[in-house]
């Protein structure tokens, strides 16, 4: 794929930093500001298709929220100074926090109040979708220096009927049959857990875009965690059968090699592909588990389809993870950088990977009567000759150019090209083009 002008890590860090500020939720108008900045950094002739679930809808065994929004937020101590401003950070409130205006003692405050004793500087990250409640989170040496009396505590929001909102970003292929690569919009200022997704994902829909052509048609999916993905698979139908691979992406930017969780079967297109990229990066594969992001949704038995996930660190591993120091300087350029080219890797085994069959099977074809192998004899064989040798010495017409990939410890990108010349020269045959997808 053709590099684009400028370096990825600057301009995917530029995105973050607009996008950080935005106090997201399931719902409201947080996420389609979200979907706004996404869709300002489409390239030209790229579009971001909208769709608002009513709240009220079922979504299978779910129910679509009302719609939160939070305008205001705070909680003024007994000298009139701010406690916690939802305008200084959007961690202090908690997601989806129903509105309030009162006047109340420390003692009745502090069941309202979260902290992280652990990390006493840091502001958690907490929710109440589904329990009407109101509450605030601090860092906890703030929360223990807190003086008895009167705290005013004030939350100007709305949960009302309204919807949720989805994104979606097709690049269309040759094929109808789909690449889905989701991300979710719902966490409001963090960094690594949410945002990294996005930015990454806006950097392939650049790149995707710049192929010339396209095996697959690749479909960008920016929902809601759970019950946003949920929404979008309640109203795709028979279009579910046109899912070929998917990945679930978040989690990029921070510290350790890049882990790719394989799809509950563990044995689709999509693992072996992410398999071969990230082993070879030092990465880790790890089995499936009915936990974590989205792909717990799109792998669920009802669904079944052939999503894995790529994160680095996984939730939950790191400190900093849903907590306010899950910030814009705990992701680095180089790590999301990383993670656009090992995804790109992938896209291209998913784009390239076929069976050949040798058309010269009996023994070793003449490479050199070819134009194919260099004329100088005797020394050892160069890395391109190489992958022709293993190209002609397992396309059996069942191993494909992955499965030769990792046979030899080739890149896989080393194998496709020398097939495609050993193809041109007619020295290998297409078993199947779309048939052999797995
Ligand atoms: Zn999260």
């Amino acid at each position: 794929m053709t590099e684009p002008d400028s370096p990825a890590g600057p301009r995917m860090r530029a995105w973050m930093e607009k996008a950080f500020p935005i106090c997201r939720s399931i719902s409201g108008d947080g996420v389609r500001r979200t979907l706004d900045l996404l869709e300002t950094a489409l390239p030209s002739g790229v579009t971001l298709e909208r769709t608002g679930v009513p709240s009220g809808t079922e979504v299978f065994d779910w129910t679509i929220n009302d719609e939160w929004n939070v305008r205001e937020a705070w909680i003024a101590g007994p000298d009139g100074g701010r406690v916690a401003d939802l305008a200084a950070h959007t961690l202090h409130l908690v997601s989806y926090s129903t509105p309030v205006h009162t006047q109340l003692p420390l003692d009745e405050l502090l069941p309202h109040l979260h902290s992280l004793p652990e990390h006493p500087d840091w502001i958690p990250y907490r929710t109440s979708y589904y329990h009407r409640d109101w509450g605030f989170c601090l860092p906890h040496s703030h929360l223990e220096a807190l003086p008895p009396g009167d705290y005013e505590v004030f939350v100007d929001s709305t949960l009302e009927p309204g919807e949720l909102v989805y994104g979606e970003v097709v690049l269309p292929g040759r094929s109808a049959d789909e690449v889905v690569i989701s991300s979710h919009v719902c966490h409001p200022s963090l960094a690594n857990d949410n945002l990294s997704g996005l930015a990454v994902s806006l950097e392939l829909i650049d790149r995707i875009s710049r192929l010339e052509e396209r095996r697959f048609t690749y479909r960008f999916l920016f929902a809601p965690g759970t019950i946003g993905s949920l929404a979008w698979l309640s109203r795709q139908g028979d279009r579910l059968s046109r899912i070929r691979h998917g990945l679930v992406l978040t989690g990029l930017g921070g510290g350790g090699p890049l882990v790719y969780k394989q799809t509950r079967r563990g044995d689709r297109l999509v693992d072996e592909a992410a398999a071969h990229v990230v082993l070879a990066r030092g990465g880790e594969v790890r089995r499936y588990s009915p936990y974590g992001y989205d792909e717990r949704q799109f792998n669920a038995v009802g669904f079944d389809l052939p999503v894995g996930r790529l994160t680095r660190t996984p939730h939950g591993e790191y400190p900093e993870y849903h907590t306010s120091a899950d910030n814009l300087a705990f992701v680095g350029d180089a790590e999301l950088e990383e993670a656009v080219r090992a995804i790109v890797e992938v896209v291209e085994v998913l784009e390239g990977d076929r069976t050949f069959v040798n058309l010269s099977p009996y023994g070793e074809p003449q490479l050199g009567r070819r134009g194919l192998y260099p004329t100088m004899g005797g020394k050892s064989a160069s890395d391109e000759v190489m992958a022709m040798l293993w190209t002609l010495g397992y396309s059996d017409g069942e191993t494909s150019l992955l499965r030769i990939a990792q046979e030899s410890g080739l890149p896989f990108a080393d194998v496709h090209r020398a097939a495609m010349a050993l193809a041109g020269a007619d020295l290998l045959g297409p078993v199947a083009d779309e048939a052999d997808i797995r």
